[in-house]
């Protein structure tokens, strides 16, 4: 059995630029990962069959998980006749906005690369990942990027200042596509992507907290006040820097301190079910 680490994503910026002749709407974002992860299995089989197992009953079993998707594209492309038994140890919140899905499909690559012998080198990868996803991509590379285009256009720039992160996931779930139909561009307020990375390649963390921004996040409150509820709670019990992830419902806080990190993980008791203190991990 082979395992890969599939970490999960957060969003320091989203910007959403226009909407694109073919329906996608132009993205700029600021993606990083951080150390909460799914562990991916893979295990060769002789037949060509492509099994799914995850531990999550949310998670999909068949050609709908992105897992399986990135295992049928890589068959058929080059021709394998080889098959896999792939497992999911879910660890990342399902349909949160830290690009789990995404993530487990990239690591299905990384992991197929090799059982296969395809060869393939990560630029490779990551453009094969465009075609099942948009963070697919980011995914495949980690770290810490610009994200252009639908998301699959990397720009690396240096991991950001080393910082706690909690991640809280209301239980709700929330659309993608309601959160973009509800985006009013003229009215929105964008983030300013050039002072996040000035923030980033200087580690100037005050600087990083005090820019980020997500242009998405007000049309989910609004949808969900939930959400708003536990920003205010995490800033009340001394976060830095809140904010949405992706389209959410999950949101972040940043501290620098394990204490304030537990003040805040035991403020949310009540509020959510899900919380989770990790660290940026920003290296590829
Ligand atoms: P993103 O941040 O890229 O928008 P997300 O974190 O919001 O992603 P995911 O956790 O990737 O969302 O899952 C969204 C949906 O995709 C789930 O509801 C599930 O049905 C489906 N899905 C397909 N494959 C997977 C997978 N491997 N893990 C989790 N969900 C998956």
């Amino acid at each position: 059995m082979l395992y890969v680490k599939a970490p999960a994503k957060i969003n320091l910026t989203l910007d959403v630029l226009h909407k694109r002749p073919d329906g996608y709407h132009e993205v700029e974002m600021i993606m990083t990962t951080v150390d909460l992860a799914d562990r991916v299995g893979l295990e060769l089989r002789e037949d060509t069959d492509i099994l799914i197992h995850s531990t999550n009953n949310f998670v999909p079993d068949d050609q709908r998980n992105l897992a399986y998707q990135a295992a049928k594209l890589l068959q058929e492309r080059f021709h394998v006749t080889k098959g896999v038994a792939i497992t999911i140890d879910k660890q990342i919140p399902v349909a949160a906005g830290l690009a789990g899905g995404s993530s487990d499909a990239a690591a299905t690559f990384k992991g197929l690369n090799e059982l296969w012998e395809l060869g393939l080198t990560i630029d490779e990868l990551a453009e094969l990942g465009a075609e099942i996803g948009s963070d697919v991509s980011f995914c495949v590379y980690g770290g810490t990027a610009i994200a252009r285009g639908r998301g699959e256009k990397i720009e690396h720039i240096s991991a950001p200042p080393s910082s706690w992160v909690i991640l809280a996931k209301p239980s709700i779930g929330v659309s993608t596509a309601a959160v973009y139909g509800g985006l009013k561009l003229e009215d929105a307020k964008h983030p300013n992507t050039a002072r996040m990375v000035e923030a980033i390649e200087t580690n100037d963390y005050d600087k990083m907290c005090g820019t980020l921004s997500n242009v998405l996040e007000s049309v989910t409150l609004q949808l969900h006040p939930e959400v708003s509820s536990i920003k205010e709670q995490m800033q009340r019990f001394g976060a830095d820097g809140v904010l949405m992830s992706g389209s959410g419902p999950t949101v972040f806080a940043l501290v620098q301190t394990e204490a304030r990190t537990t003040r805040i993980v035991n403020g949310l008791k009540g509020f959510c079910d899900e919380v989770y203190a990790v660290r940026l991990l920003g290296d590829r």
